[in-house]
């Protein structure tokens, strides 16, 4: 595909979007618009399926709703409501040390830029443009595997790691796009476009898509 293509392609990516179901931290930014759920949603997501992240975070927010909850509950507390998401040992401790660098470094607040969220336990330029575009709805472009993945195979781009990707985009994607691209293409990853076997032959944007016109 060609950059004068996105355009039809977000178009086309809304569409089958609204089709499926949409994935978990877009659910919780939608229910919650807290930059404090979004966050700890988004750090319990990684490496981990979206039904079992949505059982933590109903679980987890059931008690813990702000910095403050998470310095009161208990590190073995905190294992058990979040189990078994990927990595919960360490995603707990990542967890109970977030409000103490809040504090020392925020004064308490969650900040809005990507720069500063990757101060905090835990979190990497993923998380923190996922962050800044669901949890404060400012632009920021999440690269993760199906962002990378599916970016790549259109031809929108040709890169090697999510974060050439993310740099990549940041320069050829309209501003306009940026916050959807995630959600859009997360989806569209979970969905049809997986990482073996894609569904090209019936894919909605099989007549822009490089990979799939080559399938
Ligand atoms: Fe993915 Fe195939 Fe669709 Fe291209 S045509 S976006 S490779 S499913």
């Amino acid at each position: 595909m060609n950059i004068a293509d996105i355009p039809a392609v977000h178009r086309a990516l809304k569409r089958a979007y609204k089709a499926v179901r949409a994935p978990v931290i877009d659910l919780v930014a939608a229910q919650t618009h807290d930059p404090f759920r979004v966050l700890v949603g988004t750090i319990l997501s990684a490496r981990t399926k979206d039904q079992t992240t949505a059982g933590a975070c109903e679980r987890l927010f059931a008690k813990v709703r702000t910095p403050g909850d998470l310095r009161r509950i208990s590190l073995a507390n905190l294992e058990k409501l979040i189990f078994p998401v990927g990595f919960y040992h360490t995603k707990a401790k990542h967890l109970k040390a977030l409000p103490d660098v809040l504090d020392e470094k925020f004064g308490g607040v969650i900040p809005d830029t990507v720069e500063a969220l990757c101060e905090l336990p835990g979190v990497g330029r993923k998380t923190a443009n996922l962050v800044v575009a669901l949890g404060f709805d400012k632009d920021g472009i999440c690269v993760d595997v199906h962002v990378h993945r599916i970016s790549n195979r259109l031809g929108l781009l040709k890169t090697r790691t999510p974060l050439e990707t993310e740099m990549e985009l940041r320069r050829i994607l309209p501003r306009r796009f940026w916050k959807t691209w995630n959600s859009y293409l997360v989806a569209f990853g979970q969905t049809r476009c997986f990482p073996r076997r894609p569904l090209c032959e019936t894919c909605p944007l099989l007549r822009w898509c490089d990979t799939g016109r080559r399938n």
